[in-house]
Order: structure tokens, then sequence, then C-alpha cells
């Protein structure tokens, strides 16, 4: 007996994106042949042709150099490689993480050993940088590796990288930028951004689940976090994902082509959080009043708790989240809300909705649907 589908409207591209068709092509013709790319056969040569063409790929959509491209497991993997690799060399005695990193950066923080400090955020969630210039002037506390993500995963807020970077680099410190959620829905410049260290991820811009990479400014000194055959130029131990990591290229190619079409996803999320207005005063949009991804919308509604609103939305075929997905499973308050101060009621209600290169309009008209059932529904029952 086949399985009844319903139609699906997938609005959480931030959790993970659909994988591009092109992408799906790249890898299963990578699958169909055989190849290590450290062999020198033709075999092994075609391996590593697919290999160093996704770099330059993967290089293009973040204005960095191929060379300086590590391929990883992924972002949580370049993360760690990034705050462990320079722990471990020695080259920071402290690491100052935003308040609203993605749960990995604190952890791989954690994991070093070294004194960690959390960086405040505003009440719209961009990192105070006055606060982090503060931290960095203190005397004798040593050089830091400052960790502050290009794009927020569950507001969208974008950071103020380059001046974080600068004022780093002022006072003898290092930068990491998790650009994870930033890459192929705005322009990431690597080199104009002044970072030292660039995490991505694959599996956000339409590549496979499990493919990353880290960008190493040239000449930063940087220990493995998995030793092995002496891969990706002895700072990524073990036989390279070429399939992952060929459609890792693919995805980005795609990606860069798809930054002229931002924009009309922009509209599509601003019309969302417009009717959203109408419907009710009462809804709140987090960092609305800052720079923010066109494809994220983050907001809340009174009374309304997360965990109902996700069910009754999935329910009616919609897929949203309740904030970070890495946290999810269970829905408790997310940090991120709480660094920009937001009251814990209304945190509770918090649902992002995340659109991507095969959102419609028709989607975003499905999900308001849906929302204005679920109010209705609050209404009668806070009437009653
Ligand atoms: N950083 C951010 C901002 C993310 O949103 C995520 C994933 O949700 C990660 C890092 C981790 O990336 P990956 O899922 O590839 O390990």
């Amino acid at each position: 007996m086949g399985i009844v589908k319903t139609s699906r409207t997938y609005l959480d591209y931030n959790a993970t994106a659909p994988v591009r068709a092109e992408v799906a092509g790249v890898v299963a013709d990578v699958l169909a042949n055989v190849g290590n790319a450290s062999s020198v056969h033709t075999e092994g040569q075609a391996a590593r042709g697919r290999i160093e063409a996704a770099r330059s790929q993967v290089a293009q959509l973040v204005g960095a150099a191929p060379k300086d491209i590590i391929f990883t497991s992924g972002g949580t993997e370049a993360i760690n490689l990034a705050i462990q690799g320079l722990a471990k060399i020695g080259t920071v005695s402290r690491i100052l993480v935003s308040g609203v990193e993605h749960p990995c950066v604190l952890a791989a923080a954690n994991a070093t050993g070294l004194p960690v400090e959390i960086v405040a955020v505003t009440t719209d969630g961009a990192v105070e940088l006055a606060a982090l210039e503060a931290n960095l002037a203190k005397p004798d506390a040593g050089p830091a590796l400052v960790c502050v993500m290009l794009a927020n995963n569950e507001t969208g807020c974008v950071q103020p990288v380059a001046q974080a970077a600068k004022i780093a680099h002022g006072h003898e410190s290092f930068i990491l930028v998790d650009a994870v959620q930033a890459a192929g829905k705005i322009n990431v410049d690597f080199a104009a951004l002044g970072a030292d260290m660039m995490a991505l991820s694959a599996h956000k811009i339409g590549g496979v689940i499990g493919t990353g990479g880290l960008v190493v400014r040239d000449g930063l000194e940087l220990a493995p976090l998995i030793t092995g055959g002496g891969q990706e130029q002895g700072r990524r131990g073990g036989t390279e994902n070429i399939a992952g990591i060929a459609g890792f290229g693919t995805a980005a190619d795609a990606a860069y082509s798809d930054l002229s079409k931002m924009a009309e996803l922009g509209v599509l999320r601003d019309r969302l959080e417009e009717e959203l207005a109408i419907i009710s005063p009462d809804h709140v949009i987090f960092a609305k009043a800052v720079e923010r991804l066109p494809n994220t919308s983050c907001f809340a509604h009174a009374g309304i708790a997360a965990e109902t609103s996700l069910i009754a939305l999935d329910l009616d075929g919609i897929a949203v989240s309740s904030g970070s997905a890495c946290s999810s499973g269970k829905v408790s308050i997310s940090p991120v809300l709480t660094a920009m101060g937001v009251e814990q009621e209304l945190a509770r209600g918090a649902l992002r909705v995340s659109l991507g290169h095969g959102s419609t309009k028709q989607d975003v008209d499905r999900f308001i649907t849906a929302w204005k059932k679920i109010l209705a529904r609050h209404n009668k029952s806070a009437a009653a």
C-alpha cells in the first residue's frame, strides 16, 4: 500500500535547505564513478579534479582564495577546527563569544579549557561593539579569539563583522566569523570583512548535509582537529567526501547565481510580516529594526506558545521552526532571544519562518491562512 502524501509547504530553510536538483545530479554522478583523490591514476585524478573545482566554486561564493578553504564535515566541525585549532597552537589566551552564537561555538570554546567570556548584544541581537572593545582593551588579558557570526540563524540579524574584525585586530586578537547562515543569502566577502577564519556549511545552501568548510586567512597557523593522511594540506585528515564536496561546490555555484534573486525573497518575507501586522498588532517581530537576512522572519504573539503553533502548522502541512533546530525535539526558550532581553513568556512563542530558493508567494499565503486559524482559536479561547 502506498503512503498518502499530503502536499507540504517547507518554510524552514535555515534548519536545512532542500537539496538542489543540480546538486543531486552531481552527487549521483560522483557516486557512479570510482576514485580516491589521493590516487595518481586517472580515476583518482578525476576525483581530485572534482574537489578542486568545488574549492573554486565555494571560494567564489564567499570572496576567498580557493587555497584558503579546508573542507570539513560541516559547519560544526569547521567551527571546532577554527577554535580548537587556534587554541592548540597557543596563539590566543582567551575566547570571546557573542551572546547569540550558534551553540556549537560556545561548546567548542569551552572544550579548549581557555577562559571564555560572553560579549553582550543589543535588544536587536547585534553585538555591542563598545563592550567588545572594552573587553579586548583590558590590560594584561592577552590576545583573544573573537567569535561573531555574520548572520543569526534564528532572527537573521546581520552582525557588524567588519567593525568587530577591526576592533579585534587593533588588540592583536583574531576573529572567527560563522557565515553558515549568511552565505548564499547576502553578499559575503571574506577578504573585505577582514576575517581570520570563516565557517561554512553545504546544507544551508542546497548542498548535502555533512559537508562544510573553513576559510583560513593566508599565513594563519592552525593545528588540525583530525590528523590523518595529510589531506587538506594536513589540516583535516581523512579520505575526502568527494560526493559531498562536489555537491557543495555545485550548490555554492547555484547560490552565487541566485544572490540576485534574494531581493525577491525579501519582498515575500516583508509581505508575510505586513500581513501579520494587519491580522493583529500584538505580533512582535524580532530584530526588525536592524539589517536582517532577506529570507528570515522570527516573530511571536503574546499568549501563543510555539509548541502549540508548531504542531498546528505541521498538521496543516507547513514546516517552520521554533528558534534553533539544533535544540529542537524539545521546545525550550531560545538562548538567542534571552540574550536579546526578550521576556520569557513572549520568547516561548517565537516561531521562525525561513524561505529559500524554492519558496513562492503561494507558500507565504498558505502560512498566513494557517496562522489566521491559530490566532482565531487563540482569541476564541482567550474570550471564553
Ligand atoms: N552555525 C550556524 C549559524 C548554524 O545555523 C548551524 C546549523 O544550524 C551551524 C553553525 C552548524 O552547521 P552544521 O549543521 O553544518 O554542522
